[in-house]
């Protein structure tokens, strides 16, 4: 099929991704196992951001090579004059690419659409309050069991139900507060939200992919961890009320409502035994969210600016042109 010169150029792009996406993903399905035996005896926090990354590792190399390889490549190597058959296989490639995007893109948009819902329900049933030591406003609703969450991306926002905070101690509440405070200032929600948006493998279930799913598994576990460790500080009283809190609020069932991007107190009902035992064994925590630590950033914009320069090379480009002609006819 002759294709003018700019589709050619996105066609070839899709098809790219596609390509590296399937590689990396198959690959980093492989290693997930160790990956997930590596961050388990770490920090929480350090063990969810190596997760988080692993998880996203596919799609973000594949874009990266997309717009540092692939276009820059085409645009210089390749004559715009040139009619060039575009073969059936690239064509394969691109389609299932799109494919995977839309059905991406259809689910974050989806998760945005079902927090502003959520968001809506709180409105009309809760209503606004001011709690001691919370510096924005919490949404308290009535007859919502165990609604105790951080909700939204942009100003999430504290929603909590009118069983939960009768129930709940003083200590046991400020305890739960640190705990969702922990995950605002770890942008979790958004996180989420990335998880969600990223392509799949293939725009269908792939069974054999289940080391990326045990990725996100962990992210989410080492996520509740690590808020739980921040919001506990080495504290052994804290330790104690937090727990205290996990237990009561799950008594009281599960949320009548719910939001894909929202992070609650007790998310998970099968991590919440073994949360309860980390936090009754030794106070865990101590740990500073805001913290980067320096040598982390100079090793990340090195390896950025390392990779920048081999893939920008006019060597790399001229050997990708040749590959790209392989794989465009
Ligand atoms: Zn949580």
């Amino acid at each position: 099929m002759i294709l003018p010169y700019l589709v050619r150029l996105a066609c070839l792009s899709l098809a790219c991704f596609f390509l590296v996406h399937v590689a990396l993903a198959i690959g980093m399905n492989w290693l997930a196992p160790w990956v997930l035996a590596m961050a388990k005896p770490g920090k929480p926090s350090s063990a969810a951001r190596l997760l988080l990354a692993a998880r996203l590792l596919p799609s973000v190399v594949g874009g990266l090579v997309v717009a540092g390889v692939c276009v820059p490549s085409y645009l210089w190597l390749e004559p715009e004059a040139t009619v060039e058959q575009v073969g059936l296989g690239c064509l394969a490639a691109a389609v299932l690419s799109v494919a995977s995007w839309g059905i991406a893109a259809r689910r974050g948009l989806r998760a945005i659409g079902l927090s502003i819902r959520y968001e809506r329900y709180c409105r009309k049933l809760g209503c606004e309050t001011r709690l001691a030591g919370e510096n924005t406003r919490v949404w308290v609703i009535e007859g919502a069991a165990s609604s105790f969450a951080l909700a939204g991306i942009i100003h999430p926002r504290l929603v909590i139900s009118r069983e939960v905070l009768e129930n709940l101690s003083h200590a046991e509440l400020e305890a739960a507060l640190r705990h969702e405070r922990a995950h605002r200032t770890s942008r979790d929600n958004l996180k989420r939200l990335l998880l969600l948006s990223v392509p799949d493998v293939l725009p269908f279930r792939v069974r054999l992919l289940a080391g990326l799913e045990s990725l996100e598994r962990g992210w989410a576990q080492f996520t509740e961890w690590a808020a739980d460790d921040r919001a506990v500080g080495g504290d052994a009283s804290r330790a104690v009320s937090l727990a205290g809190a996990l237990v009561r609020v799950a008594r009281l069932g599960a949320p009548r409502e719910a939001s894909p991007l929202m992070t609650s107190l007790v998310a998970d009902g099968r991590d919440l035994e073994a949360r309860v035992d980390r936090l009754l064994d030794a106070a865990p925590g101590g740990e500073n969210p805001g913290q980067v630590r320096p040598r982390l950033v100079v090793a990340i914009v090195l390896a950025a600016g390392l990779f920048g320069a081999v893939i920008g090379g006019p060597a790399t480009l001229q050997t990708a042109h040749r590959l790209l002609e392989h794989l465009i006819r």
